[in-house]
């Protein structure tokens, strides 16, 4: 029981398929007490149709492209729960349009959206967290993709999003170390969820990955749900601003 007696923000469950939810379900396997965010409404109907295949989570809404909402979040949480001992970050947008194409056809507002929900928002999420977390060794995780670095086909502006969050991850462990506040990212392989189907070319990448990667076969989010376990426990208390791959290896592949 890695987690016994520690509590979790989660944010980015938008069904059975999200990411967060792998993680929601490994991390509370671990003893963890969860808290889960809902963007909207209709997406808070979902949390609470699977909130009890959990242990009472705390369910609160939170669209991180308001300041005053992630405020609100966080308040909320002091006074209902008192203080957190990790935050998980799985979420990214970019207008539906901008994922197919050219990038050097990106609009000023895509770009905008993009690095402002999927970028910007780890920065807003992780400054409030920090002071809930005081003296419990905290653990932020977010989730990136290997199109941070490399070009990958319609990944598009969420590539260049995903390369700001991981420098914001460098940046943010820097500064909250000495908080005994840990930052690191994991760097999934392409899987198939609400997200990831607004990118053009999603079928063929995790097809290419099944070939490919060294370990054959497509990522699952469990095996991202076990690698936030890990990087929200004290297991990986020597690690922060890290980027940690979680793609059967396919990273390290050249031609
Ligand atoms: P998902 O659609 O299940 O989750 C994305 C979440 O982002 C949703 O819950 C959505 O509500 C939330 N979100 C979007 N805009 C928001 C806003 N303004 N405020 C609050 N929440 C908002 O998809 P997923 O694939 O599980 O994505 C989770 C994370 O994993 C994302 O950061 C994604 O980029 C990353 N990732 C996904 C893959 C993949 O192939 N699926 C690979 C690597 C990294």
């Amino acid at each position: 029981m890695l987690l016994e007696g520690k509590t979790g923000l989660i944010m980015g469950v938008a069904n059975k398929r999200s990411i967060a939810w792998a993680i929601a379900q490994s991390t509370e396997k671990a003893g963890a007490r969860l808290i889960l965010t809902y963007q909207n409404e209709r997406l808070g109907q979902n949390i609470e149709k699977l909130a009890p295949e959990l242990n009472d989570p705390l369910l609160l809404p939170c669209d991180v492209s308001s300041d005053d909402e992630i405020d609100q979040l966080m308040s909320r949480i002091k006074d209902e729960v008192g203080g957190i001992d990790f935050l998980i970050h799985a979420l990214a947008y970019a207008p539906r349009e901008e994922l197919s194409g050219r990038y050097a056809d990106t609009t000023r507002d895509g770009f905008r959206i993009a690095l402002d929900v999927s970028a910007y928002s780890l920065v807003a999420t992780a400054r409030r967290a920090a002071p809930l977390m005081e003296g419990r060794e905290g653990s932020i995780v977010t989730l990136t993709y290997l199109g941070s670095e490399r070009v990958v086909g319609g990944y598009n502006v969420m590539g260049v999003a995903k390369a700001a969050l991981e420098a914001s991850v460098r940046y943010l462990a820097n500064d909250l170390g000495p908080d005994g506040i840990r930052v690191n990212a994991i760097s999934a392989g392409p899987i198939k969820t609400l997200a990831s189907s607004a990118v053009s070319g999603i079928s063929s990448m995790v097809r290419q990955h099944t070939e490919r990667a060294p370990l054959r076969k497509p990522t699952e989010t469990g095996e991202v749900g076990d690698t936030a376990l890990f990087l929200a426990s004290p297991m990986s208390r020597g690690i922060t601003g890290e980027i940690l791959y979680v793609d059967g290896g396919y990273n390290i592949l050249g031609v």
